[in-house]
């Protein structure tokens, strides 16, 4: 299809039910140009903004946002199939990186440097309207952490959220209108990657791109960019490592695997896809992973108990499928439900080899890869043999070599004993074909700002 045939609207379909929920316009490029204009026009206004009240107002933002929380939870449960209990602390998080950097404004120092004959500092300027482009994974989250420190530090941000998943980035608009942030300072346009997302790309006054998604796509934008000068945030994909030593609590490393890749139906670019067992405790690994694999409940995510829920779309459940080609081996699979919402039960591949497709591709389904190491050499060398590098565990009992492995492995965010990838204070980020760039921490606000030097003479 060329983007001049593609439709005016979007049926927006619940991947649990499959049935139509609501039907989205979609923006073309007159309206695109249009928001990027009042993006430009406010940001005139919102950079003058006094810093403790543009921070008052992301607060409103951050207070309007836990207000709705439950209402915002409910329709990432209808519209992309999230269980509850992720998707109230989807919305809890957006409100907590609002909350964050509401602190940014009054923060944004510059440096005075000492030089000779005068005095020189400098100063974060913000860049102007920023675009972001947002994947249907994680709807809430990573609109956040886009457009947070982008407001903070003064710009002003359109923003697409994927076309499956639009509903809750539309409501994070209408509650910063009603918190009081000005017309224009954040417009979301719900729209297609090659429309809208593209006119991010060549729109000069569009002075900043970060986007969320896949690498192949990633790179379309980066060239893109390229032709502008543009700066660019990207945060691709990944094949992340669960790497488990012999020394290990192999049953907390055990039961707690299957969360770190099955959790959000495998589709997080952070799902630990590949674990890597010492050899010597592998058949013992595989004993205790059966019964946390067994024990998952897949279903209605609506229901507090339910720990995973539906694939996105029809489409992505027969690309995660033709994944699993006959001459791949079924460790085991987990139960989900027959009938209507494009379920993928738990499944665990060994043996596997290494060059096959589903362990060097991202399949960001509910499959997982294990495969046996000898030792912490051999553990770096398949950790490390992909293009890919954005999280992984390290599980070991040994301080020194849990940080000789974290060190070791070439990815932006790794935890020991623990599957934790993203908190709204630390950095996040892809190294390799992961990405370019940090979001979230303290540093996020250098992503939207421009540092200027200015030297005064003090001569007479
Ligand atoms: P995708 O690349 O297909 O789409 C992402 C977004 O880009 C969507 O909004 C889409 O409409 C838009 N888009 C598509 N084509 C475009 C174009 N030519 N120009 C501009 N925009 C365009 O990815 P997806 O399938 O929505 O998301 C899944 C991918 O996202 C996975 O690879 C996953 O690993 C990655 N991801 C990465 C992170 C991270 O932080 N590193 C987080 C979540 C998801």
């Amino acid at each position: 299809m060329t983007t001049t045939e593609l439709a005016d609207h979007f049926e927006v379909v619940n991947p649990a039910t499959e049935e139509v929920i609501e039907t989205v316009a979609m923006a073309g490029l007159a309206e695109t140009d249009a928001a990027i204009a009042r993006a430009k026009a406010a940001f005139e206004g919102w950079r003058r903004v006094s810093p403790a009240d543009r921070a008052r107002l992301l607060r409103a933002f951050a207070a309007a946002v836990d207000a709705d929380r439950e209402h915002l939870a409910q329709l990432e449960v209808t519209n992309a199939g999230h269980t509850i209990g992720n998707a109230r602390w989807e919305a809890g998080n957006a409100r907590d990186v609002l909350d964050y950097y509401a602190a940014a404004p009054e923060r944004l120092f510059g440096r005075q440097i000492p030089v000779a004959g005068g005095i020189d500092v400098t100063f974060q300027e913000p860049l102007g309207v920023v675009g972001i482009i947002v994947p249907w994974n994680f709807p809430m989250p990573i609109a956040a952490w886009g457009l947070a420190p982008a407001l903070a530090a003064g710009n002003t941000v359109v923003l697409k959220p994927a076309e499956l998943t639009p509903l809750t980035a539309l409501r994070l608009a209408e509650l910063a209108l009603a918190a009081g942030l000005p017309e224009g300072v954040l417009q979301v346009l719900p729209g297609y990657g090659p429309v809208v997302g593209r006119r991010f790309v060549t729109h000069p006054d569009v002075r900043k791109v970060v986007f969320t998604g896949s690498t192949r796509v990633g790179k379309e934008i980066a060239a893109g960019c390229a032709e502008q000068v543009k700066p660019v945030t990207l945060e691709l994909g990944g094949k992340s490592a669960n790497i488990v030593f012999a020394d290990a609590d192999l049953a907390k490393a055990a039961a707690t695997a299957p969360y770190a890749v099955f959790d959000n139906a495998g589709q997080d670019c952070c799902a630990r896809s590949r674990i890597l067992v010492q050899q010597e405790v592998l058949e013992e690994f595989l004993a205790l992973l059966e019964p946390a694999v067994l024990g998952l409940k897949v279903g209605d995510p609506s229901l507090v108990e339910t720990e995973m829920g539906p694939l996105i779309s029809a489409a992505h459940h027969a690309r995660v499928a033709s994944y699993l080609t006959d001459d791949v081996s079924i460790h085991l699979q987990g139960k989900a439900p027959d009938g209507k919402g494009f379920w993928f039960p738990p499944t665990v591949l060994a043996p596997v080899d290494e060059r096959s497709r589903v362990f060097t591709e991202e399949v960001f389904g509910p499959v997982v890869a294990v495969l046996p190491f000898t030792d912490e050499a051999d553990a770096l060398r398949i950790a490390n043999a992909t293009e890919y590098g954005l999280s992984g565990s390290i599980w070991t009992r040994d301080l020194g070599r849990a940080l000789r492995v974290a060190r070791g492995v070439e990815a932006g965010n790794l935890s020991v004993n623990s599957h934790s990838s993203v908190r709204y204070s630390t950095p996040f980020g892809g190294f390799k074909q992961s990405g370019l760039g940090r979001e979230l921490g303290p540093d996020a606000l250098n992503a939207f700002t421009e540092t200027k030097n200015v030297f005064i003479s003090t001569e007479e």
